[in-house]
């Protein structure tokens, strides 16, 4: 490119960028106040953005909107806030030296995790995604040694897993004894419904999304047990904090409702 021309290119990228932050700016100012918090971009607002979409959840059409709902600075949805305010509170002061296995992870943990002291952090997906530096990973068959991690972050990944029960020993196997394993999915009531001969198209009827394989109950934690595992069940309702509404509610805030916290 003649060097005219990549002037002129960077003066209108430039622009385009100032363009784009002004309107960020001016969009936050709908937002502002201090009713909540975003512990992902340490950000306070007056409301948060609406969520939306209508599942259909077993064969019955359930509207999942919910007000105050998305972070508009970050983009962060009510279960990110509650697990990261949870982490917050568990740990208080982060040990150095932590060994992290993270799946599919949710952008702003990646960056906290990677920031901790002498942190080991290993952010994997099922998918390779080497520019957002993820190792590929098959939760079934975990690439590493018994007893490897301190700590493993596994949200809305194992209602994706037909074999969870494999997943979730594979989990157990590869963390150190002490270790702690925080995993989450859409919970919906106290016991799971899980057909194995539903095809794509009946998945998504029963369970609202095709790609998941089951509608897990509170009862995953007997499941979790006999992986090995010793679970306490934590909702939104244990964690305090203005990182949400709670008193709102909707089936979006009830499905998302919970973290198993599980040690090794
Ligand atoms: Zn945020």
């Amino acid at each position: 490119m003649l060097p005219l021309r990549r002037t002129i290119s960077a003066l209108r990228a430039s622009t385009h960028e100032r363009y784009a932050r002004l309107r960020h700016r001016l969009h936050l100012l709908k937002y502002l106040g201090t009713r909540f918090h975003c512990p992902l971009c340490d950000r306070r607002f007056g409301r948060l953005q609406p969520s939306g979409a209508t599942y259909t959840l077993r064969g019955v059409p359930v509207d999942h909107f919910t007000a105050n709902s998305v972070c508009p600075q970050c983009g962060s949805g009510i279960r990110h806030r509650f697990i990261f305010t949870f982490l917050q509170q568990t740990y208080g002061v982060w040990p150095a030296d932590l060994s992290i296995l993270h799946f599919a992870p949710e952008p702003g943990f990646a960056e906290f995790f990677r920031g901790l002291r002498n942190v080991r952090y290993v952010g994997c997906d099922l998918q390779p995604c080497p520019e957002r530096g993820l190792q590929q990973v098959d939760i079934l068959d975990i690439p590493f040694p018994e007893n490897s991690f301190d700590l493993i972050v596994c949200v809305h990944v194992l209602e994706h897993i037909r074999d969870d029960l494999r997943a979730i020993r594979e989990l157990h196997r590869v963390l150190k004894p002490g270790g702690k394993a925080l995993l989450a999915v859409p919970i919906y009531g106290p016991t799971t419904f899980d057909d194995p001969a539903l095809d794509f198209e009946q998945r998504q009827l029963m369970y609202g999304i095709g790609d998941h394989m089951r509608l897990n109950g509170l009862d995953l934690q007997a499941k979790l047990t006999e992986a090995g595992f010793r679970v306490q069940v934590f909702s939104t309702d244990d964690v305090p904090g203005d990182y949400m509404d709670h008193a709102a509610s909707s089936p979006h805030i009830e499905s998302d409702k919970y973290l198993f916290w599980c040690v090794k």
